[in-house]
């Protein structure tokens, strides 16, 4: 049931009667044309102009009637049907309130048409049912109260309220928007989507190239594992080869030093008996011809033997360098008699000169170093045809608080050595070539022995040569200066001495005794250990002790040890004991001090290296020990150490300073 109505314009006489009563308070409205958006600008209000008019509408054509009497009205059923009159051009216009142009503006839209302002007002009723009193006097009041433009306001408000916007409309008046939008949305979505697609493919091409890279790295790291594989093999193999060379050179040094042993005991007999055999006044000249000869090349043989042991001391690293004091003019002196007979004997020149000044004693190996010098000197007499010229400069090249630098230079005008040999002459077993050995014999072990040496001692050696014009070497070490003078040597009167010799080889004692009588010391001998105890004990009881006990090594019945210690237990301290060996007395050097010997010499006993070695002992019992097991056997008790083989003067020597007086 419907209460209330808006707008009616009805004069209270028509509300009469048609049973409604219209609210007394008028409600202006003002008025709009409506047009055709085209016609617009030519629209005009006072021209001739074909109002659409709402058939049955009485308020309208009254209020046309009113305001423009020119107008002519065109009647159309419903107001739609105005409206789509107008846009067909049937009529030109419609007047329209307000707050109805807002309800109608879809239609509007529809039919392309538009409003203009009239600047005309309608005046329009509330009206209610006749026995609705109360109702009617609210709104009386309500329009009273209330301002028209405030109640307009509200009415356009609902009516635009009322008016719904559906989607076809919206989509019908915003096409062109709509579609852009569309577009965008639809190329965003294209557009992410084929990024989408492109990253997919980037990320399937990504994880393609990590597999392909992963498949790589893990053949790779099987290929680095065969070839660790391989050079954990070829090291293995390495290894072998090293261990069974290793082994192959222990083996090598082992024979080459028991087969220098073994010769040297046959070369006791023959320099012996030889030196023994030249001895007799009757030879004749030519078989005293022949021992010589012989003489000759044993010592020969003996150098090379020699070199051999040395040779394979050095390889085993049991090559060491004493530490005593020692005359270096006395070394030097000793140098130059054997080179200067030498090169006497070849018709060379030879001389030495002292450069500088030079202090006289020195800490050092003088054995060694003079070995260092004979190796170089004598090479330059063997390689220097007459008329030739050798020579020995000696040089101070450095001095730094107690150490002094010192340079020997040998210069030769031999035959020189070919550019070619050069890198190679001090490799052991080397020689320029095949001519060479059978021109001038040796075994290309001196050089090496002599660059071994100097090495060890902290040197340097070099070459320089030109074939057919000479050569010349340099050494050049430090050696300790040494501010002691050396005890000087007691005068030893050989006839107070008495040695006796104990070995069971008859012709090792004859010879033993025939270098003494040589050195004019007394001698007695005895073929084993019983009879060497009993002839010391009845010397004792004569108070007639024997002062040096030289014992073999090697005896049946009673070896050299186990009379040592025999010795030692009944006669303490009497003599010294040296131990006689024709083997490395290196090799049985710690049971031999245990046992109380004192040194040790090798046979054949020479004059000279038996002087020079009991000369030794003495030295060593005033200075240091000159090797490392010399030095283990000093502490031991022991008195002095005598290499073979010995020679008179140095036994001389030796028993001056191991007996004083
Ligand atoms: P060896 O003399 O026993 O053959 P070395 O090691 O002493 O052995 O010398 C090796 C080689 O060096 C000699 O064979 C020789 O060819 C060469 N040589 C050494 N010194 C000289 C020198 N002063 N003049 C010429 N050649 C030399």
């Amino acid at each position: 049931m419907i209460d209330c109505v808006f707008p009616v314009n009805l004069t209270p006489y028509d509300g009469e009667e048609k049973g409604v009563l219209a609210v007394s308070t008028p409600i202006e409205t003002e008025m709009y044309a409506v047009v055709r958006t085209s016609g617009r600008s030519d629209f005009s209000l006072f021209g001739e102009i074909a109002v659409a008019v709402n058939q049955g509408n009485t308020s309208y054509e009254t209020f046309l009637m009113d305001n423009f009497p020119n107008w002519k009205p065109v009647y159309f059923d419903t107001s739609e049907d105005c409206l789509r009159g107008i846009a067909a051009g049937e009529a030109d216009c419609m007047l329209m309130s307000n707050y109805r142009v807002g309800r109608i503006s879809e239609l509007l839209e529809r039919y392309k048409l538009t409003t203009l302002t009239t600047g005309t007002d309608m005046v329009e009723y509330f009206a209610v049912r006749r026995q609705d009193s109360a109702l009617y006097s609210i709104l009386n009041k309500a329009t009273v109260l209330v301002p028209s433009s405030v109640i307009n306001a509200a009415l356009t408000h609902y009516s635009f309220v009322e008016s719904k916007v559906t989607l076809a409309t919206f989509l019908r008046s915003n096409i062109l928007g709509v579609l852009i939008a569309f577009g965008i949305i639809l190329a965003v979505i294209l557009t992410l989507l084929f990024r989408s697609r492109r990253s997919e493919r980037e990320t399937r091409n990504a994880l393609s190239k990590i597999e392909e890279l992963n498949t790589e790295q893990e053949k790779r790291l099987k290929e680095i594992a065969a070839l660790n594989a391989e050079l954990e093999k070829s090291q293995q193999n390495l290894r072998n080869a090293l261990s069974a060379s290793e082994q192959a050179n222990r083996a090598k040094t082992s024979f080459l030093s028991s087969m220098s042993h073994e010769i040297r005991t046959p070369m006791n007999a023959l320099i012996g008996l030889d030196s023994i055999a030249l001895k007799d006044p009757d030879l004749p000249p030519k078989i005293q011809g022949y021992l010589e000869k012989i003489a000759g090349s044993a010592r020969h043989l003996l150098g090379l033997i020699n070199d051999i042991l040395d040779m394979s001391r050095i390889e085993s690293g049991r090559m060491t360098v004493n530490n005593d004091e020692f005359s270096f003019i006395e070394m030097l002196e000793q140098v130059n008699t054997i080179i200067g007979t030498q090169c006497r004997e070849k018709g060379l020149e030879y001389d030495c000169v002292i450069a500088s000044q030079i202090c006289e004693f020195f800490i050092g190996d003088d054995m060694k170093l003079k070995q260092v010098l004979i190796n170089i000197l004598g090479n330059a007499v063997k390689f220097t045809d007459a008329p030739g010229r050798v020579s020995l400069t000696i040089d101070q090249t450095a001095e730094y608080e107690n150490q002094a630098t010192l340079r020997f230079t040998v210069k030769d005008t031999g035959i020189g050595i070919d550019e070619e040999y050069l890198p190679r002459i001090f490799d052991a077993f080397t020689q320029e070539d095949g001519a060479t050995t059978n021109q001038y014999g040796g075994t290309g072990l001196g050089l090496a022995i002599t660059k071994n040496i100097v090495e060890i001692m902290n040197g340097t050696i070099s070459v320089e040569s030109a074939k057919g014009v000479g050569s010349t070497f340099t050494v050049q070490l430090s050696l300790q200066k040494s501010e002691t003078k050396a005890t000087p040597a007691v005068a030893l009167n050989p006839a107070q001495y008495r040695v006796l010799i104990v070995d069971d080889d008859p012709v090792a004692c004859e010879h033993a005794r025939f270098v003494m009588d040589e050195l004019g010391i007394a001698a007695d001998s005895c073929l084993n250990g019983e009879d060497a105890i009993r002839q010391i004990g009845l010397r004792r009881a004569r108070q007639e002790p024997y002062n040096l006990i030289l014992v073999d090594w090697k005896m049946p019945d009673m070896d050299g040890l186990t009379l040592t210690r025999e010795i030692r237990k009944l006669y303490q301290g009497d003599a010294a004991v040296v131990i006689l060996t024709a083997y490395n007395w290196e090799d049985i050097a710690d049971d031999a001090i245990a046992s109380g010997v004192d040194s040790f010499m090798s046979k054949p006993l020479f004059p000279a290296t038996v002087m020079q070695e009991f000369a030794k002992i003495m030295h060593s019992i005033t200075a240091n020990a000159f090797d490392e097991d010399v030095q283990r056997s000093l502490q031991a008790g022991m008195n002095a150490h005598l290499t073979k083989p010995v020679e008179p003067e140095r036994l001389f020597d030796t028993l001056e300073r191991l007996i004083p007086d």
